[in-house]
Order: C-alpha cells, then structure tokens, then sequence
C-alpha cells in the first residue's frame, strides 16, 4: 500500500510529457495492486479455513486429485519443461477427507514445487497406505530450503529470503494454510529438504478403518 501511495504521488506529479516516466511508475502501482490482491485472496482463504468451518467429507479417487492437479498446472509444466510423475500404491485408492481443501492443499505445495524448480526438473507425487492412514508425498528436485529454515515456512508470511523468490513473488501463507488444512484433518505434514537438491513434503492423513 505504500509503495502504491507513493508512485501514484509521484505519478500525479510527473510532467505530461514524460511518458517513459509515467508509464514506469504505473507499470509499478499495476505491479504492487497485483500483488495486494494476492496477499488479501490468500489471508480470506486462511482466515475461511481458520473459522473451522466443518470439513465436508466424502470419499475421492487420489487419482482422479492427480490428474486434476496436472491439467491445472499443464501450461506451467510445459513452460518449464518439468516431469509430472505419479505413483499410487494402487491406482483404486481413495481418501476420506474434504476434496476442496486437500485440493487447496495440494495446490499450494505443487505451486512451490513449480516455482522453486529449476528448468527441465521433476515432480513427484505419491500416494502410499500406512497403518491408520494415507501418505501423501510430493517431492520436486529444485533449489532447496536452508536446514534453519525448513522448521519456520510453515509460519504465516515466513519467506526464506527474499532474494531468491524474488522472481515469483508469493506471499509467504501457502505453506500455513498447508498446516492448517492438515490439522483439521488430524493429520501431520513434515518437509525434508537439502539446498541445491530439492525437497519433499509429507502429509499423513489418519483414516479410520470404516473410512478405508
Ligand atoms: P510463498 O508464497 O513464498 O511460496 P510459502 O508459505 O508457500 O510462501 O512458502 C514459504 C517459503 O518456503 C517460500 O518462500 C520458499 O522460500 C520456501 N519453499 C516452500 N516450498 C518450497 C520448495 N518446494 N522448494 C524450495 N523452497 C520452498
């Protein structure tokens, strides 16, 4: 909101007939708008998630989640030339759970994987059967988080440095809404990370036996 301020000030005082100069400052208010409704999009999802609204279960194909995610993100992955891969234990499996937040989730962290992948890399989602529950992993072979900071992004607006996202931005909340949608399901999500190598993101999600 500040820096929108201060060009639209600057903006109202620029001589009309510097248009390269006009044009810079509203490219950058256009930029910082932007970037606004990101932030506010992302804090009304936190906050709706937050209000503990019930959980709307129902029983879906992790598959058929799979493919939806591929084809919501089709155009990113072609441009950036990254691997989608799948792996289910078996291709029948399903979870109990609500769709519309583990899809949310889900988003969130193939986002990341997209935008902190490099060129030509991979992405790798799975979906394995523990004792009580389902293991949801999704790993990506991109730049890594530091070891100091894996304990921290999950952490509302928490950014590992802003230098290297500067290139994509974000607002720092992907990974929170990611805690809370799995602890609302009594789950639990961990990350394993080495810089320079990529990471992987876990979530388990408990079933109980009349669910599986
Ligand atoms: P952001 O909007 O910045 O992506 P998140 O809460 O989703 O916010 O993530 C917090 C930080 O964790 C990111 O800024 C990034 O530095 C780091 N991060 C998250 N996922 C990955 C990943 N797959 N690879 C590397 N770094 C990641």
């Amino acid at each position: 909101l500040t820096a929108i301020l201060g060009y639209s000030e600057l903006l109202t005082g620029t001589d009309e007939n510097d248009p390269l100069k006009l044009k810079r400052y509203s490219l950058t208010i256009h930029d910082n708008v932007l970037r606004l409704i990101e932030i506010v999009d992302d804090l009304l999802l936190l906050s709706k998630i937050e209000t503990g609204e019930f959980l709307q279960k129902t029983t879906f194909s992790i598959q058929d989640l799979f493919n939806e995610l591929e084809e919501l993100y089709k155009q990113k992955l072609v441009q950036k030339k990254i691997q989608w891969l799948t792996s289910l234990e078996n291709s029948s499996m399903t979870l109990y759970a609500d769709k519309f937040r583990i899809r949310q989730m889900l988003i969130n962290l193939v986002d990341n994987a997209i935008k902190f992948s490099h060129e030509e890399g991979s992405i790798h989602l799975r979906a394995k059967k523990e004792k009580k529950g389902i293991l949801l992993t999704i790993q990506d072979n991109g730049i890594g988080i530091p070891f100091i900071d894996q304990e921290r992004i999950f952490e509302r607006f928490y950014q590992v440095d802003k230098a290297r996202s500067s290139h994509s931005e974000g607002t720092g909340l992907g990974l929170s809404i990611v805690k809370h949608i799995v602890e609302q399901h009594q789950g639990n999500v961990s990350v394993e990370s080495h810089l320079g190598k990529g990471s992987i993101f876990s979530i388990y999600l408990p079933q109980s036996i009349e669910e599986t």
